[in-house]
């Protein structure tokens, strides 16, 4: 999402917002400001919060998000059909230039808030990012009881790491998805926080490498996260995986878990 809200800011940035495309009127979660109050104003800058990217407009702000489903087009000249299954909404700027917002499947999550610029609409209640102070402190000092795993993918916790970075970075730490935050020593603690740096400075670099919106295809540089049954690039051991309704969690026994394999609920059932 930071390369993203990147991306769209070398885009359209400095450009004039001409007007919007209302393609799934459910997504636009707020009428007050009015999307018409962005009309004539200049794209400043965009930024990212958690998984929410802002586009600047002055003292109004649009905020998106995508969720598991949603992309991004770039479009120049900006098309003309609408009727595309999955298109959410078309933002139009004065340089020939559209952005468009689109939704595969059928969840109807993604979706668009136009914000004043000191409202955090949405993102209310997320938690802090990593790489600020705060979010050391939580890994540093935190008592949370709960699944690892299961702390850094609640945005509520921690803002913006999301599935496929926590398996990595737990793999990398060489921590066990179902190990507790209470329960982590120090040093477990401290390689947590190192591997969850390096796994997001990376996941970055290789984000910015692309150019235009955000395709379908993507998350495809994952180390371990939906690469179970592949041996472990550290180990060689088969890469493991615990499912659940919706998501999955992929880790090494020999590297995470000293060769425990994790109950996962699939499994199970086959077995009964
Ligand atoms: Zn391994």
């Amino acid at each position: 999402m930071q390369a993203l809200a990147e991306r769209i800011e070398s885009y359209v940035g400095g450009a004039t917002f001409t007007g919007y495309e209302p393609l799934q009127f459910s997504a636009l979660k707020t009428f007050d400001p009015a999307p018409e109050a962005l009309k004539g104003r200049t794209l400043e800058r965009t930024s990212r919060r958690g998984k929410y990217v802002m586009l600047h407009f002055g003292d109004v702000k649009i905020a998106f998000h995508l969720s598991q489903g949603g992309r991004v087009d770039f479009e120049e000249p900006p098309k003309k059909t609408n009727k595309a299954k999955g298109y959410v909404v078309r933002w139009k700027f004065d340089n020939n230039r559209a952005v468009l917002l689109k939704e595969f499947g059928t969840e109807r999550k993604a979706g668009w808030w136009v914000l004043a610029e000191d409202d955090i609409g949405p993102m209310d209640g997320l938690g802090p990012e990593p790489g600020s102070k705060e979010f050391e402190d939580l890994i540093r000092t935190g008592q949370d009881s709960r699944r690892i795993h299961t702390i850094l993918r609640d945005q509520r916790t921690v803002a913006g790491i999301g599935r496929g970075y926590s398996d990595d970075a737990l793999h990398a730490a060489k921590i066990s998805p179902f190990a507790s935050l209470k329960s982590m020593k120090a040093d477990d603690r401290e390689r947590l926080l190192q591997a969850i740096e390096e796994t997001l400075a990376n996941g970055l670099e290789i984000e910015r490498k692309r150019t235009g919106g955000l395709p379908t295809k993507v998350g495809d540089h994952w180390v371990v996260h939906h690469e179970h049954g592949k041996p472990c690039p550290v180990c060689g051991d088969d890469l493991r995986r615990v499912s659940y309704e919706s998501h999955e969690v992929t880790y090494c026994p020999t590297c995470q878990t000293g060769g425990k394999i994790l109950a996962d609920r699939r499994m199970s059932r086959l077995i009964r």
